[in-house]
């Protein structure tokens, strides 16, 4: 890849998300920092229960964090609006989850539409990129059949073509095979790569430790919520940056809030 200044994407500083369940707490994520830049493919693995999900949905700025800031594009989502939130998320990111999430009684084109629709493109224009997305992984040709008449495989292509609908920066794919055959499943990891190679920043989300280290540059460990380590690829092995990340995170805290207050001139 060629080196150039990475442009930060996603960042959480010290993110955690509790959820209250009468007297007791379920610590979901717990001071979590993780920063993604553009090009990258990122993992984020852990068992079942660790908080991926949780951290997917504060990266995708699906859902707000109980103590941190979450950041998109620099700014501190916390500040917008839920609606202009909704427009740059809808804009900005592509999502694939384990169920497909495709609505069972739109056709494969209609399900593909959707995320344009809420952009607010034409009908023309919505059914072309339709068209040519779905060419992308191969399922032209099922334009007007429904979910329930496609295979595991062609869902999850219809999912993807989806996901690439608004011509997103950015695609989370949260465990994106795991309901998925052996080899259904290569197809999909071999098209987010090709997504990769071309420029998008892929964030995907997996129980599987090989498949992160297949795929991914940078792997983020969860573990009960916690950041157990994070290791980057350097050639062929994984190094633990751990440390350079949490020192990064608690830097950067500072680094923006003197720079943003010099440039006001107080
Ligand atoms: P993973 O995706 O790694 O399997 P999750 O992020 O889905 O894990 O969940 C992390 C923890 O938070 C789990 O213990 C789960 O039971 C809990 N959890 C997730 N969502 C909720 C919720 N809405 N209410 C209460 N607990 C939740
Ligand atoms: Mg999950």
């Amino acid at each position: 890849m060629v080196k150039e200044a990475k442009k930060e994407l996603i960042r959480l500083r010290n993110v955690s998300k509790f959820y209250y369940m009468g007297d007791s707490v379920v610590r979901a994520l717990d001071g979590v920092d993780l920063k993604v830049y553009m090009g990258e493919f990122v993992a984020i693995m852990g068992p079942s229960g660790s908080g991926k999900s949780t951290a997917m949905n504060l990266v995708g700025s699906l859902d707000v964090p109980t103590h941190g800031a979450v950041y998109l594009d620099g700014h501190d989502i916390s500040t917008l609006e839920e609606s202009d939130l909704a427009q740059i998320r809808g804009k900005k990111i592509g999502f694939i989850f384990q169920s497909f999430n495709l609505i069972a009684n739109l056709t494969t084109a209609e399900n593909v539409m959707l995320p344009m629709m809420f952009q607010g493109e034409d009908i023309d224009v919505r059914r072309d990129k339709a068209e040519e997305v779905l060419k992308l992984v191969d399922l032209d040709n099922r334009m007007d059949h429904y979910p329930g008449e496609l295979s595991g495989g062609q869902r999850q292509r219809v999912a993807i073509a989806r996901s690439l609908a608004n011509d997103p920066e950015v695609i989370l794919a949260d465990e994106p095979t795991g309901n998925l055959d052996t080899k259904s499943g290569g197809n999909v990891m071999e098209f987010l790569e090709k997504m990769n190679k071309e420029g998008k920043t892929i964030i995907m989300v997996t129980h599987d430790p090989d498949l992160a280290e297949k795929y991914a540059d940078v792997v983020y460990w969860l573990r009960d919520g916690v950041l157990e380590k994070v290791t980057k690829r350097v050639g062929r092995k994984f190094v633990d940056v751990t440390k350079k990340v949490k020192k990064a995170a608690t830097n950067g805290k500072k680094v923006v809030k003197k720079k943003v207050k010099r440039k006001r001139g107080k």
